[in-house]
């Protein structure tokens, strides 16, 4: 039984979705898990329709709710389905529609994670309902499974956390001796009270790694608009090589250290079962991408990460007092609440500086509440540059037109904090 994983971007129209029909046709002899993701970019557009809900814009969010209605149906148009593989996808497009035209409860403080949960994870609801029509269309016998009752999680909104033991025995006894093939949703799972949960933007990689631990899968395969993990990001980089083989502990640095190729909770439930994770192009599926596992890599390839939008946050006690000895516990309590991940930190004897991604949404608050401890300083519009198996000639090149405002250095990694040179 094998996994196979298939991002927005496969599916991102009519054509996209016939592409990944005939990947899966391939398999039609063997047991197939297929998670898919929501379509192109449907993921953002629900987050919006949930910034309109929870502001009390009713109209705005069902207006914004008819688009995404919109381009789902211009792709279902051209696959002439017939009603009754129509039904079910006109039926979540009706319930999403009268539970947006529901006003928010009374007073009652509603929790944004809550309300985002439910409603953006309608995007791969609705994406598995269209391919498992598709491949019923096309004459592939397919089940679609409903990841929000097989994927247990606490009731983290937005970032659930995965109950191993219950996921495994709900999938286990779900999919029985006869696999098959299965249709199922990313990103998506459910708490013990059937509420639903997300797994964290771009959570579908795990989700494929969730199914593929949970039966012990042969591989998992994750569907990509690249060849598989190159060196460096070819949005970024020009001269990008493919990486064939990377080990666990290769793959997890580099997601770790932001190559969006990977997500990084990935790697760990498939190292821990050793199953083989292949990264390979949904465009060229003959390829052999980059296969992840226990697998021997002999000098390995310089690999670069960037991270764009990054913040520098400084932080200088106000009475002269050392910092890691008097404030560091208070500093992390701090970035842990406002769910702030530090991506870099550097401490001196009376600073502490960290690097993390600039998000309009939990920044500004932050700021306030470490003002109130401490003399906060930040320089904004920065990128943090990772270079693996590092040497000085991919500093140089890293840093050309470059100011260098930080770095920091281990064996294997370096770290380089800059801005473009005006
Ligand atoms: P999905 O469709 O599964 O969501 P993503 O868009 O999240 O796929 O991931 C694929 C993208 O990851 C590529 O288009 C590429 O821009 C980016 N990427 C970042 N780092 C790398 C890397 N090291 N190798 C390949 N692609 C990378
Ligand atoms: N659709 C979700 C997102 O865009 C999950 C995923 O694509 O992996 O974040
Ligand atoms: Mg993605």
């Amino acid at each position: 039984m094998r996994v196979y994983k298939f991002g927005g971007a496969s599916v991102r129209d009519a054509a996209g979705i016939r592409n990944v029909g005939s990947i899966i046709q391939r398999e039609a002899n063997n047991d197939l898990i297929v998670v898919v993701s929501a379509m192109g970019k449907t993921t953002n557009a629900l987050e919006e329709i949930v910034v309109s809900y929870m502001a009390g814009r009713a109209d705005e969010a069902l207006l914004r709710w008819q688009n995404v209605v919109i381009m789902h149906e211009l792709i279902i148009a051209e696959f002439e389905f017939p009603s009754d593989l129509l039904a079910p996808i006109r039926a979540t497009f009706a319930a999403v529609a009268s539970k947006l035209a529901a006003p928010l409860p009374g007073e009652a403080p509603v929790s944004y994670d809550a309300v985002y949960d439910q409603i953006v994870p309608i995007g791969e609801v609705i994406s598995t309902q269209i391919v498992a029509a598709y491949l019923t269309h096309i004459g592939l016998p397919v089940r679609w499974a409903d990841a929000r009752q097989l994927v247990r999680t606490d009731d983290t909104f937005r970032e659930g956390k995965v109950d191993w033991a219950t996921t495994q025995s709900l999938i286990q006894e779900f999919m029985g001796d006869q696999i098959g093939l299965i249709v199922t949703q990313g990103f998506i799972g459910g708490t013990a009270d059937a509420e639903t949960t997300t797994l964290g933007r771009e959570g579908s990689d795990y989700s494929a790694a969730i199914f593929g631990y949970s039966l012990g899968a042969e591989s998992i395969t994750i569907w990509k608009d690249v060849p598989g993990v190159l060196n460096a990001d070819p949005r970024y980089f020009d001269e990008t090589v493919l990486l064939p083989a990377l080990t666990y502990q290769d793959a997890t640095e580099l997601a770790y250290y932001g190559a969006t190729v990977i997500h990084p909770k990935t790697i760990k439930p498939l190292q821990n079962k050793g199953i083989p994770l292949y990264v390979k192009s949904f465009v060229k599926p003959d390829q052999p991408g980059t296969l992840v596992g226990a697998v021997a890599v002999e000098k390995p390839t310089p690999s670069f990460i960037f991270k764009v939008n990054q913040l520098l946050i400084s932080l200088h006690p106000t009475d002269f007092s050392f910092i890691a000895e008097d404030n560091l516990s208070l500093v992390f309590g701090l970035f842990a609440t406002a769910g702030v991940k530090i991506n870099l930190m550097q401490l001196t004897a009376l600073s502490f500086s960290v690097v993390v991604d600039s998000k309009p949404d939990r920044i500004p608050d932050l700021l306030d509440r470490l003002r109130t401890h401490f003399r906060v300083t930040y320089n904004e519009d920065l990128e943090l540059v990772t270079i693996r198996h590092y040497d000085q000639t991919t500093i140089d090149r890293v840093l050309v037109g470059k100011k260098l405002l930080l770095e920091q250095k281990s064996r294997s990694t370096v770290q380089l904090v800059v801005r473009d040179n005006q």
